[in-house]
């Protein structure tokens, strides 16, 4: 099988690895394609020190059931399906029920160094984290649930409740899959501030109101948008401006929910925090029911869902695909790599073998 590894830091390549041959209680997909993660470039350009040369990444993938090991049963081979990267070891899964992403014991396809993930043509996954899709939807789309997972894991540590005021810090793939989880849970008040003008035109498309997140009158202008304060902001960025941002825009009492990445380190105005009885709660990842919810909502193809996805390229421009998105080229969504040249791969190579 072909696969796109990283051979250096900014430098990918495909390269030829031999097919992966599922143990028991594993299932083999055939990936279809696989969306660019904030998290793959920042590996690429070796800023988070999480990906290393070597690696082959990916973890927001679209599939078809390519082979079952022993004992697994309830899935069936040729089927659409994504897969969940969070892999509990089976000591843990018990305990961790419903609170997946806390085990201590877990890691996640696509991060872990040693483990060829889904910039691959085929790969190897435990059956649980297997989770099909219905064959009617739009196939690209599957590769959206991982990161509407992560939004809808976000919104729910948010506490946000339908007729909520919600400000979002940040535009970009996840700030706009924060919109979809946003309106999957029923909330219609969303303000998203964005520096990137395509960024902001993207964000309105989905139905929410985007305001410039540059200069001094932000927070003024996102209460006038909102016609009040907010009552939870959800920081998809995680820089000191969208922070500081997010605690001034939020009502007495309100919550912050912390989900972008974008620094180890944040100075935090505390008074914002102690006197008026604000919440900062943190969100990684998801659960398993998390996940199982986003994939239920893609799968009944919503409209604005499309609009997410801007463009897909085929594996051998993946390095290219990610320079651009490295050099902050005008990207206004999310990029997908197709690993397969068709959609019915699957079946060409069933009749050449
Ligand atoms: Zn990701």
């Amino acid at each position: 099988m072909k696969a796109l590894r990283l051979e250096e830091i900014g430098r990918l390549a495909v390269v030829e690895l031999p097919d992966p041959e599922p143990a028991a209680g594993e299932v083999r997909l055939e990936i279809i394609a696989t969306g660019i993660c904030g998290s793959d470039i920042h590996g690429f350009t070796g800023e988070n020190g999480r990906r290393f040369p070597g690696q082959v990444m990916g973890h927001e993938s679209v599939a078809r059931i390519d082979a079952l090991g022993d004992g697994v049963e309830g899935l069936t081979v040729g089927d659409i399906a994504t897969f969940n990267p969070v892999v509990v070891p089976a000591a843990e899964a018990d305990a961790f029920q419903g609170r997946e992403q806390m085990a201590p014991g877990k890691h996640v396809i696509g991060v872990k160094r040693e483990v060829v993930a889904s910039f691959a043509q085929r790969i190897v996954v435990p059956a649980v984290n297997v989770v099909p899709l219905p064959a009617s939807m739009p196939v690209e789309l599957g590769a959206l649930v991982e990161p509407l997972a992560v939004s809808v894991h976000a919104v729910r540590r948010s506490g946000a409740q339908p007729g909520d005021r919600v400000v979002v810090a940040g535009g970009g793939p996840i700030g706009q899959s924060v919109v979809l989880a946003l309106q999957m849970a029923g909330i219609e008040r969303i303000v998203v501030t964005e520096l990137s003008a395509s960024r902001r035109g993207l964000v309105e498309r989905l139905g929410a109101t985007a305001l410039d997140a540059a200069g001094d009158d932000v927070v003024d202008r996102i209460r006038e948008a909102l016609g009040g304060a907010a009552d939870v902001a959800i920081d998809a960025v995680g820089i000191e401006p969208t922070l500081r941002a997010s605690l001034q825009a939020t009502r007495i009492g309100g919550t912050v929910c912390l989900v972008g990445m974008g620094a180890p380190k944040l100075a935090l105005d505390a008074f914002l925090v102690s006197t008026e009885e604000r919440s900062i709660v943190g969100s990684f990842t998801y659960s398993a029911q998390d996940f199982r919810d986003a994939a239920e909502w893609i799968g009944q193809a919503p409209p604005q869902a499309a609009e997410l996805i801007t463009k897909t390229v085929p594996l051998e421009a993946g390095h290219d695909a990610f320079a651009e998105l490295a050099a902050h080229g005008d990207i206004p969504g999310k990029v997908l790599v197709r690993m397969t040249e068709t959609d019915n791969s699957h079946t060409d190579e069933e009749e050449q073998r």
